[in-house]
């Protein structure tokens, strides 16, 4: 019986067959760790029902595992230089196709409905990320109109702890609140270096995103001024409130006062930091300056 994909006899196999160089360009840096890749699948809650969306195929290791729990598979991978050997190692499973495309310029909800067989069933992102775009694509999964069932993905463990932080803590900032805006974040399990092929300078871990089961508020807010706040807060992450806010009152005494007020209205001291606001009172901020035409 042939091994499969992401043991590391079966990994060398492959690299050495069809001659592969990793490119670092397209941050590839493959797995090679079976318990970690089914540990994805588990994390992920994948089955039979499941459409999925694998971003980044690779040598196809995750794919393969993800081929025999979900329903369907779209992988897609930017690198032509892959096809050929993603069309031989994965034909052994009939619901998979790769396309190559890049996730970055894919049109995600048209793919679904092109895509798969039955596009009404929940859809999840499994992924080992490309490292270079994590954020890019992480903004651009939520910003896509598409209610994703899940949102599983490997990343450098920083940038996992930034999605996951507590209001509160240095890793908290506007990545945390843009996630919590729409999704739950949860730390699955950490990655070491030494499961990929070559091996990366970081080490990594596995971030679930599900959908938010509850309303962030009743009140109605405008989104796109919330999220213009949030990075006008965390601008200067080592200033304070007031000393970020600055530029909205550009030393106008009227704006300052303002300011001061819709603070002071809810019990916010301007000599706190930014990442000591949860993300509801972003929204209350958002408001209240708004009110106040600013
Ligand atoms: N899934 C494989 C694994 O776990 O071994 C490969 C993971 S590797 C970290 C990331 C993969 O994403 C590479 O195969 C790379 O070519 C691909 N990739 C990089 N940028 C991409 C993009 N913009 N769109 C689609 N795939 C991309």
């Amino acid at each position: 019986a042939i091994s499969e994909i992401g043991s590391s006899q079966r990994t060398r196999e492959i690299i050495k067959k069809y001659g592969i160089h990793a490119k670092k360009g397209f941050g590839q840096n493959f797995l090679t760790d079976l318990n970690v890749l089914t540990g994805i699948v588990d994390a992920a809650q994948i089955t039979k029902q499941d459409n999925v969306i694998e971003i980044g195929s690779g040598l196809g290791a995750l794919t393969e595992q993800l081929a025999k729990s979900a329903g369907e598979v779209v992988a897609l991978e930017i690198d032509t230089d892959l096809l050929p050997l993603l069309a031989d190692v994965l034909s052994p499973y009939k619901n998979v196709k790769v396309i190559n495309q890049d996730v970055l310029k894919a049109n995600l909800p048209k793919l679904i409905q092109e895509e798969f067989t039955d596009p009404s069933r929940p859809v999840k992102v499994v992924a080992n990320l490309p490292y270079y775009i994590t954020s890019p694509i992480l903004m651009n999964l939520l910003n896509s109109s598409v209610q994703w069932a899940a949102i599983c993905v490997m990343m450098q463990k920083e940038v996992a702890e930034r999605l996951t932080a507590k209001v509160g803590t240095k890793q908290y900032g506007a990545l945390t609140l843009a996630i919590e805006y729409s999704m739950t974040a949860q730390l699955a399990f950490g990655v070491s270096r030494h499961s990929f092929v070559p091996a990366p300078n970081v080490d990594s871990a596995i971030v679930v995103l599900t959908p938010r089961t509850t309303a962030l508020t009743e009140q109605p807010f405008d989104q796109a001024k919330l999220f213009s706040l949030i990075k006008t807060c965390f601008a200067h992450r080592r200033k304070n409130l007031w000393n970020n806010l600055k530029p909205l009152m550009r030393k106008n005494k009227t704006k300052q006062q303002a300011v001061k007020d819709a603070l002071d209205h809810l019990q916010i001291a301007s000599t706190d930091r930014p990442e000591t606001l949860s993300l509801l009172q972003f929204i209350q901020l958002a408001n209240g300056l708004h009110e106040k035409q600013i």
